[in-house]
């Protein structure tokens, strides 16, 4: 299960204890704060695990958890049940007033306009909330300006008859609802540019895509567009067992959208489609520029250390999840997952709580459907350690799963319990 983690190796725990000491706000190690405000910004994955940890290692504190939305609806399973595949179940969803109370934290229904550090204050629509630590975890926003589109109204037009719906899962159900009405042709799938979250999902989305074409014996394909290389766990679904209805355009990057003329355009082609499921690249949410929270003006994800999780110009402020930046000069990001999400929420609150047992570092785990039809799974685990030099390594292992959809409800229910 995913909270339980090993105690700390003697090297951890001294690297622990020193980067507490160098923590203003920590002002010792291992006694647990009696009091203090801690928001979290965003009720997804990360800011849900962050609240449930915080509950159980900082009893004293006062945690509020703020969201645009009265519900959190999960990603997990999704694409199997867009198309109906093996009676997948529809997204999980709660509601976030019931699991306050449930779980003894504040849930505050608004949007988060701005955050002003110097006053330690994050400002919402529901009013402004004072803290002495912020949890910043509010997932991504798509860039539909890197495709050229900037009108609030075309932006509005395309989220709703041509989105990938990757930002939100509640935007799921406006996605299923198209796909029913679809009677045939082709469909055109716009993977984002890495990094983006769950990089995993839109191939298998792909996949299931293709499945459900050939089910209901519709006519035409799906064409991927994609500006990052083939996942390998992909090549022979795509290149052999769903080549009749699967065309991937690698290294294609989508140029310009013409929504009444229904064409996609690339550096190579205009491509017609008769439904379109387009991701646009991703960034972190808009208010993070605005507050000093980003690497740099030419990297669009917040900047913060690779084990602490702090953002490197205010020590109080955390960033987490699919919103946080580049950590490795080798390999980039962590995986923009839930489970990574998930991870760095409990590493956040054990830092705030100065509770001993962290984890170092967050992992992830993700079960991927490579095949349909028969099923196939493949199970991809990422792991983090620091070499003797200091030097930040990523381990990637992959296994095939004999049942992917056991293996992946199981993943989700361990997940589940430890904060819904
Ligand atoms: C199709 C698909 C399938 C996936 N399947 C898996 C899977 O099986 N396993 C896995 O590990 N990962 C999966 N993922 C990835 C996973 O969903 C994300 O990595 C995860 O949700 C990231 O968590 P987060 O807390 O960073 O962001 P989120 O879960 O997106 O949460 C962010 C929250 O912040 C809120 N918010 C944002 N801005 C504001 C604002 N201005 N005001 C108020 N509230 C705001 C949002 O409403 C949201 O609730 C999948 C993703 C997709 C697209």
């Amino acid at each position: 299960m995913v909270a339980q983690f090993p105690r700390l190796s003697s090297v951890s725990r001294r690297r622990f204890l020193y980067a507490a000491a160098v923590w203003p706000l920590l002002r010792t190690a291992h006694a647990v704060p009696k009091s203090g405000r801690v928001v979290i910004a965003g009720a997804g994955w990360g800011g849900l695990r962050a609240a449930a940890a915080l509950r159980q290692y900082a009893p004293g504190l006062e945690v509020t958890l703020v969201d645009r939305s009265a519900y959190f609806t999960s990603f997990s399973g999704s694409n199997r049940w867009l198309v109906g595949h093996a009676d997948a179940p529809p997204p999980l969803q709660r509601n976030y007033a019931e699991l306050a109370a449930a779980r003894g934290y504040r849930f505050l229904q608004g949007e988060i306009r701005a955050l002003e550090r110097a006053a330690q204050l994050l400002h919402t629509s529901a009013g402004a909330l004072p803290y002495d630590w912020l949890v910043v975890a509010p997932g991504i926003e798509e860039d539909w300006r890197a495709w050229g589109v900037d009108d609030a109204a075309s932006v509005a037009r395309l989220e709703a008859e041509a989105s990938g719906a990757m930002r939100s899962a509640a935007d799921l159900p406006r996605l299923r609802a198209r796909l029913q009405d679809f009677k045939g042709g082709d469909l055109v799938l716009a993977i984002p540019p890495a990094p983006y979250r769950c990089p995993p999902a839109p191939y298998e989305r792909a996949l299931l895509l293709a499945w459900w074409l050939k089910q209901r014996r519709l006519p035409g394909k799906v064409i991927v567009i994609d500006p990052n290389p083939l996942m390998p766990a992909y090549r022979r679904a795509f290149n052999d067992t769903w080549r009749e209805q699967i065309t991937y355009l690698d290294h294609a990057r989508v140029r310009a959208i013409d929504l009444d003329k229904r064409t996609v355009s690339t550096d190579l082609d205009d491509i017609p489609f008769a439904a379109a499921f387009l991701s646009p690249p991703q960034k972190a949410p808009s208010w993070l520029a605005a507050a000093g929270l980003l690497a740099s003006a030419n990297d669009p994800w917040g900047a913060q250390d690779a084990a602490s999780l702090r953002s490197g110009v205010d020590a109080s402020v955390f960033i987490i999840g699919d919103a946080a930046g580049r950590v490795s000069s080798q390999f980039g990001h962590y995986p923009k997952t839930a489970h990574v999400a998930a991870a760095m929420g409990i590493m956040v609150a054990a830092q705030i709580a100065g509770a001993g047992a962290a984890p170092a570092w967050p992992d992830s785990v993700c079960h991927l459907l490579t095949g349909v039809a028969p099923d196939r799974g493949t199970r991809l685990e990422v792991a983090y350690r620091r070499r003797g030099d200091g030097f930040l390594m990523q381990e990637i292992r992959q296994q095939q799963e004999a049942d992917p959809l056991a293996a992946a409800a199981a993943w989700a229910a361990a997940h589940y319990a430890e904060f819904l």
